[in-house]
């Protein structure tokens, strides 16, 4: 099936609200195995929403349009749909006796303008709302559907949750399966150089995604029965795993980047401090999140200022002064800081400039000092990173875990080695 999406609201056009039912539901309809071509944002004016509905119309199965479902007067997708579509709008009495008891609930009388949205192209699918007062619809015709669904995001997940999705799944018909595979320390086009040809297939789809720092590939197939999809989609999860390697930390759904440090830390029970200038603590946050983490983490230190540095590290006044805050020697030696280093097994260390202010052309804004110990093995490195502050901060916090990650595997794999070479 090929869906299409039409948002409709001129406060989108302007930028006003964040199109978060476009995120929704292309997550949603995927996850469905349903193709999505194309979307369109377009304010509240009749012509223009008939014109961008008959396009989608045109070309797709079926067309789900968010939004301008309300009572008011600039709330026209109801009637240019029907229209475009020649249907006739009909009061349905249940939808009015909803909308009431909406208003009664809350101790106040209908306004008469709420009267609007109990009506309901004849012979359509009305979808009661259980958090608003606008029904959505589904208008069948022609082997196609139109799905007309509220704008407010809690109204639209939670009537695709319990109606849209079971429609649509029935429309469908066969089981999706979907396998998402998350790597991190690798960039998203270098992951989609890799998988341009796993790209092209149509079952399963392979889609990848970016999130700081990291990049998931969701691979997606259709089948009659679970275990025919499940066949579709293992061969290429194995094939990224060949692909990738250790650049993958997980398909398990549960397992974030933090929950597969933490485990990392926990199988081989290493202990872990932090020591953060410029993420303030949030490496902490990230680490914490995961149930379990008492049992390997120690320390963790936020040293903001370069006093801090001095008075709880013991970093020289002299070094602070000669390299600055900013500076590998000084990340380095926020590791070593009040011997963090034989407190813990494996010491992650983090200073940087998260601006908006004080960069200079030698350090500019975003310019981030990483650094992680392992038993002792000190890596340091520098990224530069882009983007207003709360971003810089964000990819601070995401490569640290990975650097981590990452020493945490090296250290075992020399090991590994080592022990090779005295066989
Ligand atoms: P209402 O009955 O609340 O008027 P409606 O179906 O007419 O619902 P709109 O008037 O278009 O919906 O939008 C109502 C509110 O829903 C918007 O002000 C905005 O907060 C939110 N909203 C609308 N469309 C979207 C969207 N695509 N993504 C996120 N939020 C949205």
């Amino acid at each position: 099936m090929k869906a299409e999406f039409v948002f409709v609201g001129t406060e989108l056009l302007l930028g006003n609200i964040v199109n978060t039912n476009a995120q929704y539901l292309s997550e949603q309809c995927a996850a469905l195995g349903i193709s999505c071509f194309y979307q369109t944002v377009v304010g509240d004016n009749k012509s223009r929403i008939q014109d961008a509905f008959l396009t989608a119309w045109n070309r797709s199965d079926c067309v789900i349009l968010s939004g301008g479902l309300g009572p008011t007067e600039d709330d026209l997708t109801k009637e240019s749909v029907a229209e475009a579509l020649n249907q006739e709008l009909v009061l349905d009495s249940k939808a009015m006796a909803e909308i009431r008891e909406f208003f009664a609930n809350r101790g106040f009388e209908m306004p008469a303008i709420n009267e609007k949205q109990a009506y309901v192209p004849k012979d359509s699918i009305v979808l009661y709302n259980d958090n608003g007062t606008a029904p959505g619809i589904i208008i069948e015709k022609d082997d196609k559907c139109a799905i007309l669904l509220p704008g407010p995001p809690v109204e639209l997940t939670a009537m695709f949750e319990k109606s849209v999705k079971p429609y649509l799944i029935e429309k469908s018909p066969g089981v999706i399966v979907s396998k998402v595979v998350k790597m991190c320390g690798i960039g998203e086009s270098r992951v989609d150089e890799k998988i341009q040809d796993l790209t092209m297939g149509t079952n399963p789809t392979v889609a990848p995604y970016a999130k700081s720092g990291e990049v998931h590939v969701r691979v997606t197939a259709k089948a009659e029965t679970e275990k025919e999809a499940s066949k579709l989609v293992k061969p290429v999860v194995r094939e990224l795993k060949n692909r990738f390697g250790d650049y993958i930390y997980s398909t398990d759904p549960e397992v974030t980047l933090e929950k597969s440090v933490v485990d990392l830390l926990v199988a081989n029970h290493l202990t872990v401090s932090t020591v953060e200038s410029c993420t303030g603590g949030l490496v902490a946050g990230r680490l914490i999140n995961v149930p379990g983490v008492s049992d390997v983490l120690k320390l963790c230190y936020v040293t903001y200022s370069n006093k801090a540095k001095r008075k709880l590290l013991g970093i020289k006044k002299g070094v602070l002064q000669k390299y600055t805050a900013v500076s590998r020697e000084v990340c380095e030696e926020m590791l070593k800081g009040s011997a963090l280093i034989n407190k813990a097994d494996v010491v992650v260390s983090v200073t940087g400039l998260a601006g908006p202010d004080g960069g200079t052309e030698e350090i500019p804004v975003g310019t981030v000092f990483i650094g992680c110990s392992v038993k002792g093995k000190i890596t340091v490195e520098k990224y530069i990173f882009k983007g207003n502050r709360a971003k810089i901060r964000e990819s601070a916090v995401a490569y640290s875990l990975i650097l981590m990650r990452r020493c945490i595997l090296e250290y075992f794999s020399e090991m590994a080695f080592g022990s090779e070479d005295k066989k």
